[in-house]
């Protein structure tokens, strides 16, 4: 009998929390509520830099994290289209398809099965509602772009909450935001802004207000995606259950940019998000599974020799990159000198002192923004150039010299970027909860996500 139980204990130890969670509910599995977070463009060196940098207290609390491929149905690097609809749907698909699959059919996302089981859902992104990422969620469509069919897909969703920043407008249409908001009015209470409070669990809600990140320089005014999050949980939160989507698209457009300053203060703002879904899983614990993962590597982010943990400048970082590059064409339209330029430059990026090697750096490239802008504005300057300036990497980008400056800054942290594209490198999935130990293996793909959901959730 000793034995038995012994056994007992050792198998319920082994299963991990499936054994542990509820069998009250619906499905029969007792999985209430399912998180689902992406951080677009997020690998696993981004990962590693939130840690050594920032620390990430809410990301530390999962037990492991693994590799997980990317790569589109043709084995090519894929855009957030074809990720977004493998994660939601569990197909690889082609770059571009929202919910279609790489026969150009539409393929029913996990989110859908959610709602057809009787949960709630919301999708929040601090990108466009109708980006890639959270389309995949509720829309079937050939191409992402098409932004106007997207939304309209939204409207027939039935999903009870959504959050984001703002739409991605349909140029060939030019509708305003004010026609899409509505259109979603005649099904959604809409919000736009920080009113919140006018908000009722018992309607279907559609919120929206810029989601800014947090600099020293320019102190947010917005909310966080993290206070997005808390919202949609206490609009979801209801017996039946619920499934919620949340995804940060920062973290991919700062990796474009090559921002690793900013690139950390989404991913900071991501983790704090992820956050909000663990104190609710404390409440819950036997009813709720958190699952994160990223849609794909951008800008191939890595370490040099020098890098040391924890010792990089990056949190002193003032502004984003483009909102330094604009200060700098501001400072060229007021005809500044080079010293004002030099001292925004190193004030912004916390740069300190400058060798001279550094300073000739600079330089060359302030002769190629010069360049840029007599072109762009016609303005006449006094500015005088060398006359052959000397090959450099990116120098006819428009943000060269705010860009190269922070090249500059990553060098000395140990820091580099390969490009500013994405990558097919694998990036990471972390699980914690009921039926977390799933999701423990080797072979990940961004696929498995939604079948490993769907059999713990609808056991099947
Ligand atoms: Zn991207």
């Amino acid at each position: 009998m000793k034995k038995l139980s012994l056994f007992i204990f050792a198998a319920l130890i082994f299963c991990g929390c499936n054994s542990i969670c509820g069998k009250e509910n619906h499905t029969g599995s007792g999985v209430k509520y399912v998180f689902l977070f992406v951080a677009d463009g997020f690998g696993e060196n981004h990962y590693k830099l939130l840690k050594n940098e920032a620390g990430c207290p809410a990301l530390d609390q999962f037990a492991f994290a693994r590799r997980t491929g990317t790569l589109n149905f043709e084995g090519k690097v894929t855009d957030s289209a074809a990720s977004g609809t493998a994660i939601a749907c569990g197909v690889k698909t082609y770059n571009g398809a929202i919910g279609l699959d790489k026969n150009r059919m539409p393929v029913k996302s996990i989110s859908k099965e959610f709602k057809e089981h009787g949960y709630k859902v919301g999708i929040i992104s601090t990108s466009p509602i109708n980006d890639a990422t959270p389309s995949a969620h509720y829309a079937n469509t050939f191409n992402r772009s098409e932004r106007s069919l997207i939304v309209h897909d939204l409207y027939h969703s039935g999903f009870d909450f959504f959050g984001a920043s703002h739409f991605y407008l349909d140029s060939r249409y030019q509708p305003q935001e004010a026609e899409y908001l509505a259109l979603i009015a005649q099904k959604y209470q809409v919000c736009q802004g920080s009113k919140w409070d006018q908000l009722k669990p018992e309607d279907k809600n559609f919120v929206i207000n810029r989601m800014e990140r947090n600099f020293p320089g320019k102190p947010r005014k917005t909310p966080a995606l993290a206070d997005f999050t808390a919202l949609a949980v206490k609009m979801l939160d209801n017996p039946g259950g619920f499934f919620l989507m949340v995804e940060e698209g920062f973290t991919d457009v700062y990796s474009h940019a090559n921002d690793s300053g900013a690139l950390l203060r989404a991913a900071i703002d991501f983790d704090r998000a992820v956050a909000v879904a663990l104190e609710f899983q404390k409440q819950h614990p036997t009813e709720t599974l958190i699952v994160v993962t990223a849609d794909h590597n951008t800008g191939g982010l890595h370490f040099l020799d020098n890098y040391v943990p924890g010792e990089t400048s990056l949190l002193y970082q003032q502004i984003q990159l483009s909102d330094l590059q604009e200060k700098l064409v501001n400072l060229y339209l007021q005809k500044a000198d080079w010293d004002l330029f030099e001292r925004t430059i190193v004030d912004t990026l916390s740069l300190g002192r400058i060798t001279p090697a550094e300073r000739n750096e600079l330089k060359n490239y302030f002769a190629y923004f010069v360049k840029q802008q007599r072109k762009k504005s016609k303005n006449k300057d006094n500015y005088v150039l060398p006359d052959t300036l000397p090959d450099l990497p990116g120098k006819n980008h428009s943000s060269t010299l705010a860009f190269a400056a922070a090249r500059l800054r990553d060098k000395r942290n140990g820091l580099a970027w390969e490009g500013t594209g994405h990558t097919g490198i694998k990036v990471l999935t972390f699980a914690k909860g009921c039926g977390e130990k799933k999701f423990d293996r080797n072979d990940l793909e961004n696929t498995s996500i939604a079948g490993l959901i769907r059999e713990i959730v609808f056991q099947k």
